[in-house]
C-alpha cells in the first residue's frame, strides 16, 4: 500500500466484522473487566510482549489503532503514545539515562529538550554534548560511554538538514542507537527508519492532529530498541486520552492533502519574501541556497508550512515585533501544524554554533488560507516598518 492509501484505510478498527462503522470507535475506560481469573492472568502474561487491553491507562483499542497506523507509516515494530511531544522526547532520553552515560544531541533540537538536560539529566549524572545541527562533527564527539544520539532534521526554527544514512552508519558502527524528532516530517515527508534511524518521535500536536485542538506525542521504535519502551508509561503513569487519539486519527485522514497545500502556499510566500529588501535570509529547505538542500531533496517528499526569516541589517527586534503585531491573518501563538497561519518573533536556541549576532528572526507557520490574502497581509505589515 502506498502512503495515501494507508492514511485512508488503516487504523479504522476491527475490519473482520460483517457490519461496522467507517471509523474506529472511541473506547473510554479505566477499569477493564475479565471474565475469570484465568483471563486476568493470561492478559498480564500477554501484555509483557503484546499490545493488549489490560487497564485504561495502558491505552484502549482506540489508542492501539493509532499506534498501529504510525507503525505502518514509519516501518516501526511498536509505537507508544504519550500526552505531549515533549513527554515523548523526555521518555526517550530517560530510557537511555544512567549515571555515567553520555548523550549526543544535535543543536537544532526542539528548545525545551535543553531544560530536560539541565534540570534533570545533568543532575543525575548524564553527560550531554550538543553537536552541530547538521551532525557533521558527530564522529569526533562519540565516547566509549555514548548511549544515545538524539537529532532533529529538518531542525527546529532554521530547518538544518542532517544526512541521516551517514549519521546512522557512524552511530551503528559504535553500537549507538539513533533517535530523531521527526515532527517536521510527521510520518509523511520523510520516513527516518528507511535511513537507519532506530527511534522516531513525532509531536502529534502538530500536523498529525492538524487542527490545533489536541496535544499528543508518539514514539515509534524498531524491534532492536523496543525493549523497555512499553514499560515507560506504565512506570511513570503516562497515558493518552482515547478522545484525543480519535481526533488525531481523524486529522490524519487529510494529512497528505494538508501537507501538500501547506508546502505549495509556503513556496508562494517564499517567492514573495524573496522580492522584499527588508529581509536578508529566508530559511526554507526547498531553496537551492538552503544548507544541505541536495540532501533534503534526496530524502524528503517535500517541505511543510514552516518558514523563518531574518531581517536585513538595520532592522531591530522592535521592528520585528511591530511587524508581527501589525499582521492580521497571522496570529501570534506557540505550536504550529494547525490549519491557521502563525507568526512569532523568535531566537533559535543553539549552543554549538553562535547565532547571537544574527537576527531578528520571525518564524511563520503558513496555514491553509489563500496565498494572495497572506501576501497582502505580509505586504501591509512590512510597509509599516519601512524607513
Ligand atoms: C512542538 C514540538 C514538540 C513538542 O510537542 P508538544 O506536544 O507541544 O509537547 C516537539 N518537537 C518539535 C520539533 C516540536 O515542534
Amino acid at each position: 500500500m502506498k502512503i495515501d492509501t494507508k492514511l485512508t484505510h488503516l487504523g479504522r478498527g476491527d475490519d473482520s466484522l460483517d457490519v461496522r462503522a467507517v471509523n474506529a470507535s472511541v473506547m473510554r475506560a479505566s477499569t477493564i473487566l475479565f471474565k475469570n481469573h484465568a483471563a486476568w492472568q493470561k492478559c498480564r502474561e500477554d501484555r509483557k510482549t503484546k499490545r493488549v487491553l489490560s487497564y485504561g491507562a495502558r491505552g484502549t483499542t482506540t489508542n492501539f489503532e493509532l499506534e498501529k497506523l504510525l507503525c505502518e507509516l514509519e516501518g516501526g515494530y511498536r509505537a507508544q503514545l504519550f500526552p505531549t511531544g515533549l513527554a515523548s522526547l523526555a521518555m526517550v532520553l530517560l530510557n537511555y539515562a544512567s549515571s555515567g552515560a553520555h548523550f549526543i544531541i544535535t543543536d537544532a533540537i526542539y528548545g525545551p529538550v535543553r531544560a530536560i538536560c539541565e534540570n534533570f539529566l545533568k543532575k543525575v549524572g548524564v553527560e550531554i554534548d550538543f553537536i552541530k545541527a547538521d551532525a557533521s562533527d558527530v564522529e569526533e564527539k562519540i565516547k566509549p560511554n555514548t548511549k544515545l544520539i538524539l537529532c532533529e532534521s529538518p531542525g527546529s526554527i532554521l530547518y538544518e538538514i542532517i544526512d541521516l544514512p551517514k549519521l546512522c552508519k557512524i552511530a551503528h558502527s559504535h553500537n549507538i542507537p539513533v533517535a530523531i524528532d521527526s515532527t517536521y516530517s510527521s510520518a509523511y515527508l520523510l520516513h527516518p527508519m528507511e535511513f537507519g534511524v532506530d527511534i522516531v518521535v513525532i509531536a502529534a500536536t502538530k500536523y498529525l492532529s492538524g487542527h490545533s485542538d489536541v496535544t499528543m506525542g508518539a514514539v515509534i521504535v524498531n524491534e532492536k530498541e523496543w525493549k523497555n519502551f512499553d514499560k515507560l508509561p506504565e512506570i511513570f503513569g503516562f497515558t493518552a486520552s482515547p478522545d484525543d487519539v480519535y481526533l488525531v486519527l481523524r486529522g490524519m485522514r487529510t494529512l497528505s492533502i494538508r501537507l501538500q497545500r501547506h508546502e505549495q502556499t509556503a513556496k508562494e510566500i517564499v517567492n514573495f519574501l524573496q522580492t522584499r529588501n527588508e529581509i536578508k535570509t529566508i530559511f526554507f529547505p526547498c531553496l537551492k541556497t538552503h544548507p544541505n538542500h541536495d540532501v533534503f531533496v534526496r530524502d524528503h517528499k517535500g517541505a511543510n508550512g514552516m518558514v523563518t526569516i531574518e531581517f536585513a541589517d538595520g532592522y531591530s527586534s522592535d521592528d520585528a515585533i511591530k511587524f508581527v503585531d501589525n499582521l492580521k491573518l497571522f496570529s501570534i501563538g506557540a505550536s504550529w501544524g494547525g490549519y491557521e497561519s502563525l507568526a512569532t518573533v523568535t531566537t533559535p536556541p543553539r549552543t554549538a554554533t553562535d547565532w547571537s549576532k544574527r537576527g531578528p528572526f520571525v518564524r511563520f507557520h503558513i496555514g491553509l488560507e489563500d496565498s494572495k490574502d497572506l501576501i497582502s497581509d505580509l505586504t501591509q505589515a512590512l510597509e509599516k516598518i519601512k524607513g
